[in-house]
């Protein structure tokens, strides 16, 4: 039986994304990052979703769960990771489509999801690439 926290669902309205920032040769994901973020000391990954160098989308924590990823936003957000960034916009193709189909399901799942980077909410240039411009030139209908 499901106690009533467990069928409330935690509101979300923002998507934030990120990057690694790790070299284009480092071909992780989640299994990588969670031994990072538990090195920290956090209970496991702190992303909802990563997406790999070869564009597959990998589930970190559940999106129920409230992530580790922004400080102050992490109530009502999910944590987008891109795996690479180290210095430069080294999106691959494969990324860039996934990233589009990744925020074209949030988006449809959650009215009224704004989508932001990392970097609109600190000083850190995470995730390395322009987001407003991003949505400003892709179609996420
Ligand atoms: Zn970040």
């Amino acid at each position: 039986m499901l106690d009533q926290n467990q069928l409330k669902m935690r509101k979300i309205d923002k998507a934030i994304v990120h990057c690694t920032d790790t070299p284009s040769t480092m071909d992780i994901g989640t299994a990588e990052i969670d031994q990072w973020h538990k090195e920290r000391g956090w209970r496991c990954i702190g992303y909802h979703y990563v997406i790999r160098r070869d564009g597959t989308i990998e589930v970190g924590r559940t999106e129920d769960n409230q992530g580790a990823h922004c400080k102050g936003q992490n109530r009502n957000s999910i944590g987008i990771c891109w795996v690479g960034g180290k210095g430069e916009d080294n999106r691959t193709k494969a990324q860039t489509e996934s990233l589009k189909k990744l925020l074209k399901s949030l988006r449809a799942r959650y009215k009224g999801i704004t989508i932001h980077g990392h970097n609109q909410f600190s000083e850190k240039t995470c995730p390395n690439f322009d987001v407003k411009e991003f949505l400003k030139n892709e179609v996420l209908v």
